[in-house]
């Protein structure tokens, strides 16, 4: 493969979206792929000036997109998903191309997006409000949610397409216009997917103007942009997804403005394999949960917590299982695990390595491999990490694919290992043991916004509300009621009686003159 070929296929792939070659070199903002390292894209920055313009068209699309009938908007994103499936293996591979993950999971994200879609077609007719017992006669209490505003949403490069579209699918239906922040690593599957809709937005028809400039609009820039996004007020909401470090900039910057943000941050995810687990089963939960995506999903497997029963054996399989991973070019079949996004996460990764060691982990694997064909690209072999405790290392998030081992002896040791650590997305135990399966379900349980039993921490469904607790930030996206983020509530009192009796029996009354 040379550098040619991909940049050649980035733009035929963008040709068939609708995305003329002339945007590709417009500017300096260089885009590569973690494949082999090379350039597919020079595209021209968007300015603060730029962010505000689209912040003001979206602001004028609010009013329009907020009056038409929430199903309507539904018939929009179910379009959105028409769209999706005829151009799934062109978007698929164009995350492969710009995020580096193997085939199959460059069209798993791109299947998120449909299913988000179809969720959010059957919510447009399902933004239920209560009707709520008053305790005055004569009167009537409800509540009712209605569209919030412009939502501005910032995304993290290793799910290029998917968690953007658990936004918009909800956001469009709730009538909220969009303006999303792409991750300045992936800047071109964010144009795609924007004209994707933008063909579903042509074919809805009659639309003025102003609301279809101003529906849905994306800002190519790095922190600065976001930071401008976060600063707004014509932004009531702010969606963002990536590491805890930004999540800490993000969270105050629009909190000062008494702004509303969703916050969907960085894990360090668990799983405790107890004696009677089926080792099977768990192997297989380990593999994909650990390696898969090359150790850069939020909800990778980082913590085994094993009891000391059966390290032995589940260890020594996974050696074996790790030998035989295949690694290599993403968008060949048969390949498990592609590269890592560039070399700083290479860095980090050999760094977090090297600390392993220095607190008495022995390292199996982690080295890099292929540079000799790829000198740009960043490909390592997972790594499998035996640690004699759960040190500082451990407990932070490294975002590679490093897999550290610790063995217990108690089970109440092994659920507060895996609690203590500052992070709090995805979590799972293998048991079937059914008392150990509950009390991991149960409040005193898991600590996680994810508890599984018997699956591994990764590869959520939309049909669940996904997030995470502490240092993961607290938001919730995709299924469940996470639509209500995005709308505003209101508790309305009516009164249709001839009296007006106040609330906790207040009386409050003054002399009339007959
Ligand atoms: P990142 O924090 O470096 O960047 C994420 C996004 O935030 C990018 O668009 C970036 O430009 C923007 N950004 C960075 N600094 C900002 C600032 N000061 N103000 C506003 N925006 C700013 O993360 P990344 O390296 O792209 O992604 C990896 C991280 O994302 C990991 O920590 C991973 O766990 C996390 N992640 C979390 C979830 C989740 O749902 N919880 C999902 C995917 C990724």
């Amino acid at each position: 493969m040379t550098t040619d070929n991909l940049a050649h296929e980035t733009a035929s792939l963008l040709a068939g979206f609708g995305i003329g070659p002339e945007i590709l070199s417009a500017g300096d903002f260089a885009v590569t792929s973690p494949i082999d390292g090379s350039r597919i894209a020079a595209l021209r920055p968007h300015t603060p000036g730029d962010l505000d313009a689209m912040i003001a068209a979206a602001e004028r699309a609010f009013p329009l997109w907020r009056a038409v009938p929430p199903p309507r908007r539904g018939e929009l994103v179910r379009l959105f998903a028409e769209e999706l499936r005829r151009h799934k293996p062109a978007l698929g591979r164009l995350v492969s191309i710009e995020a580096g993950k193997i085939l199959e999971e460059g069209q798993g994200e791109v299947q998120e997006m449909i299913d988000i879609c179809d969720f959010a077609v059957g919510l447009s007719r399902q933004l239920y409000g209560k009707v709520i017992a008053s305790e005055r006669p004569g009167h009537r209490m409800l509540e009712s949610w209605h569209p919030l505003g412009p939502a501005g949403i910032i995304t993290a490069f290793n799910f290029p397409v998917a968690v953007w579209s658990w936004n918009a699918a909800l956001a469009l239906v709730c009538g909220d216009p969009l303006i999303w922040k792409p991750s300045d690593k992936t800047p071109l599957c964010a144009l795609a997917c924007n004209a994707i809709l933008g063909r579903a937005i042509a074919r809805l028809g009659d639309m003025p103007d102003e609301l279809r400039n101003g529906l849905s609009q994306v800002a190519i820039g790095g922190a600065e942009l976001g930071e401008a996004l976060c600063d707004d007020r014509r932004v009531p909401l702010v969606s963002a997804t990536g590491s805890t470090r930004m999540g800490a900039i993000v969270g105050p910057r629009v909190a000062q403005r008494f702004g509303r943000t969703l916050l969907e941050l960085g894990g360090n995810n668990g799983m405790i394999v107890a004696p009677s687990a089926d080792l099977d089963l768990a192997l297989r939960a380990i593999l994909f949960a650990a390696v898969g995506t090359a150790g850069q999903r939020c909800t990778t497997l980082r913590r085994l917590i094993v009891s000391q029963d059966i390290a032995d054996t589940l260890i020594d399989q996974l050696k074996r299982a790790y030998r035989q991973v295949r690694i290599g070019n993403p968008l060949e079949p048969g390949t498990l695990v592609g590269p890592l996004i560039g070399e700083t996460a290479f860095a980090g990764m050999q760094r977090a390595l090297g600390e392993a060691k220095r607190d008495g982990g022995h390292v199996f694997g982690g080295e890099r491999v292929l540079a000799e064909r790829w000198a740009a690209a960043y490909y390592v072999r997972p790594a499998l990490v035996e640690m004699p405790r759960q040190t500082d290392i451990v407990r932070r998030e490294t975002f590679a694919p490093i897999l550290y081992v610790m063995r217990y002896r108690d089970f109440d040791d092994a659920i507060a290992m895996h609690n203590s650590v500052p992070q709090g997305l995805a979590s799972s135990i293998f048991t079937t043991d059914l008392r150990e399966a509950e009390f991991f379900t149960s409040a005193a349980g898991s600590d996680c916004g994810i508890v599984n039993v018997n699956i591994g921490p990764s590869g959520a469904e939309i049909g669940g509300a996904f997030g995470g607790e502490k240092e993961t930030g607290g938001g919730r996206e995709a299924g469940s009621d996470s639509w209500k983020a995005y709308m505003r509530r209101m508790t309305t009192t009516i009164n249709y009686s001839r009296d007006l009796p106040l609330a906790q029996g207040i009386k409050f009354d003054i002399e009339t003159a007959p």
